[in-house]
């Protein structure tokens, strides 16, 4: 019995044991899936952290790159720019030289018709403040006297006028060029050399037909004189010597003659442009302080006119003066070869 009742004690705390191994069991079970929930649950949060960071960074990658590109962009159009702001001044530079080599051609061939009175630069003239200028127009007075008196005049330029009667219907401007206080002059009547230096008599008979021209035109008796061809002229030797004799003989009667040394060349045969005289007045004789410039008053003398303004001007620039010829005027005389 007692046996019995031992076993049945026995019985049940063994029942009790399992009954408490069970339940702890459960309870382990119980505590393990709940940390195994926690554990994936921490897991999740941790890999959505990595995965927000990841993309943060991609975000700002992008972003750099996207930089990166809008500044290489802005770049190369600077560079673009550049480049095209040096193909512009290189243009410039070419059409600069371009000008520039077009004004040297023209000056050195003096193509065109300068349009200015005074188209050289400063620095570009002669110092000839030591000469005097005496500008001197034969032949006239002509249908051009009034051009170039009104040139004069603009100018405040007073000049020589060595007449002839060449054009009868023109004498009436001989008062003209004494008025405006220019020197007339006797150069010949007829202005024939066969006729006027056929003899001596001749000669002086066509100077006193001049004389007595200007006298009654203009009340001047004048004993100022240029010889027709001047007094190196060749067109004489026809009559060998008369030259000699003459140049003597209009002394000793108590006139001066005159001659030149600048040649305008504007009585060259074929005619001479306005850039050619304006030329040939430049070519001045260094050691001549008394500057006789032989110009022509004459119908066919239109590029005498045209030129007469710009020789004046490059006379000016260079310091001369000018006056109208006396009997105190250095009269450069030329060799007398007949
Ligand atoms: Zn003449």
């Amino acid at each position: 019995m007692k046996a019995a009742k031992q076993n049945q004690i026995l019985k049940y705390i063994l029942i009790g044991c399992a009954a408490v191994i069970l339940i702890l069991s459960v309870v382990l079970c119980v505590t393990a899936v709940k940390n195994k929930d926690l554990k994936s649950g921490g897991n999740a949060a941790s890999e959505a952290l990595v995965s927000a960071a990841q993309e943060r960074e991609s975000l700002e990658a992008a972003r750099a790159s996207e930089a990166e590109s809008f500044r290489n962009q802005l770049n190369e159009q600077s560079s673009a720019f550049a480049d095209e702001k040096n193909a512009l001044n290189q243009t410039i530079a070419d059409l600069n030289k371009q000008i520039s080599m077009k004004h040297a051609a023209e000056t050195a061939t003096g193509a065109p018709k300068p349009t200015s009175p005074n188209p050289m630069a400063p620095g570009e003239y002669p110092d000839w403040s030591n000469k005097t200028i005496y500008l001197t127009f034969d032949d006239g007075p002509s249908p051009r006297t009034p051009e170039v008196l009104k040139i004069l005049k603009d100018n405040g330029v007073k000049a020589t006028f060595f007449v002839t009667h060449l054009n009868g219907k023109s004498s009436h401007y001989m008062k003209d060029i004494v008025a405006e206080g220019h020197t007339i002059a006797l150069h010949s009547y007829t202005h024939n050399y066969d006729k006027i230096y056929a003899s001596e008599e001749a000669y002086f008979a066509d100077l006193q037909q001049i004389s007595d021209l200007v006298y009654n035109e203009t009340g001047v008796r004048t004993n100022l004189m240029r010889f027709p061809g001047g007094g190196s002229n060749t067109v004489s030797k026809f009559n060998p010597g008369i030259m000699t004799r003459l140049t003597q003989m209009v002394t000793d009667k108590g006139y001066v003659y005159f001659d030149w040394n600048v040649v305008s060349g504007d009585a060259n045969r074929g005619g001479a442009t306005a850039q050619q005289i304006i030329n040939n007045c430049r070519k001045v004789p260094k050691k001549s302080d008394a500057v006789i410039v032989l110009m022509h008053d004459a119908a066919d003398k239109r590029t005498t006119v045209e030129a007469l303004p710009e020789v004046i001007a490059y006379y000016k620039a260079a310091g001369c003066k000018f006056a109208a010829i006396t009997a105190s005027t250095p009269p450069a005389h030329q060799r007398v070869v007949n």
